[in-house]
């Protein structure tokens, strides 16, 4: 089958990685579609040392190894054993043994097929299409905010970014507290949330007063925690979704989250099933965020060129 493959000297899509194996517990599924964003191209740049298929967000049917061949179902990236101390305590998303498919210990979906354990998949309503389904971990990531975030509707919460996730995480946000506004980079991309009734600002006029209760950084670029950080009052919170800023942030930062003493969450696994119910009944829209289709050849060229358009504003969705 096709593959595309991130190795230790570079990125190849190969025409012959071997099919996956049938194994217990494991289920095979043809893929129908793929996330292709920042995620996909960190994976690519050996992010937590990642060798194998990238492609973190999949959509697919079964072919075989579980109940239900021709079902389409989603998988939930962060696989748990079950049985570890971290596990029985209810922390599955931070298991031991934990693996994230295409980022950590697991093949992902830019290939015409994939393995995952069977108790990953997700049944996925048959009225979501699977451009609603690839960007579910950006609304779980979403809802994770809301869990560990406190929202008072007085408070003062920005979401930084113009990409999808901003989209997404300030819809959810605003369930908790109207108020929320996004600071964006592109004016131009700020439509849709003109169309959700969601405040914005261009992010050169906003100012950094330091007076934000909450600031969630959704940018996927390498200077989004240090805008936070400006941001942000004293004692305040900011909760960083996107790895991009999170890994290269500048050492003055560092030293302002320590002296104004600011909370710094990173936000990454919400709840699966939340989520997907969410999506299920309209909670939140998600039209047009997907903003082209790939091949598998296109995606590895982008791969091969560390292409930025893919993710931060921009999110594809690959289609082995
Ligand atoms: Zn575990």
């Amino acid at each position: 089958m096709r593959a595309i493959v991130v190795q230790a000297d570079g990125v190849i899509l190969d025409p012959r990685r071997p099919e996956p194996a049938d194994r217990p517990g494991h289920a095979v599924l043809a893929v129908r579609a793929v996330s292709f964003g920042r995620l996909e191209l960190e994976a690519a740049r050996g992010l937590l040392g990642f060798t194998g298929v990238p492609g973190t967000m999949v959509v697919g049917e079964i072919i075989s190894g579980a109940q239900g061949v021709g079902r389409r179902v989603a998988v939930a990236p962060v696989l748990w054993c079950g049985t570890c101390d971290r596990c029985r305590a209810g922390l599955r998303e931070h298991c031991a043994d934990r693996r994230i498919v295409g980022l950590q210990g697991c093949d992902g979906g830019l290939a015409d097929r994939l393995a995952v354990p069977v108790s990953a998949l997700v049944d996925v309503p048959t009225h979501l299409p699977d451009d609603a389904m690839i960007l579910l971990p950006f609304v779980m990531a979403a809802l994770r905010v809301r869990r560990v975030a406190p929202m008072p509707a007085r408070a003062l919460v920005t979401v930084l970014g113009d990409g999808p996730m901003a989209h997404v995480c300030a819809q959810v946000l605003r369930t908790a507290n109207p108020r929320v506004r996004v600071l964006v980079r592109h004016p131009e991309r700020a439509v849709a949330l003109d169309r959700l009734g969601i405040r914005w600002r261009p992010i050169d006029e906003a100012g950094t007063h330091a007076d934000q209760d909450l600031v969630v950084e959704c940018t996927g670029a390498t200077e989004g925690l240090d805008y936070a950080a400006r941001l942000v009052r004293p004692r305040g919170r900011v909760v960083v979704l996107s790895l991009a800023a999170a890994l290269r942030a500048d050492p003055g930062t560092l030293a302002r989250l320590v002296l104004a003493e600011i909370d710094v969450t990173g936000g990454f696994a919400g709840p699966v099933r939340e989520a997907i119910d969410l999506l299920a009944r309209d909670g939140i829209d998600v039209s047009g965020l997907v903003t082209q289709r790939l091949s598998l050849e296109e995606a590895v060229r982008r791969l091969a060129a560390r292409d930025a358009r893919t993710g931060g504003a921009e999110f594809a969705c690959a289609v082995p």
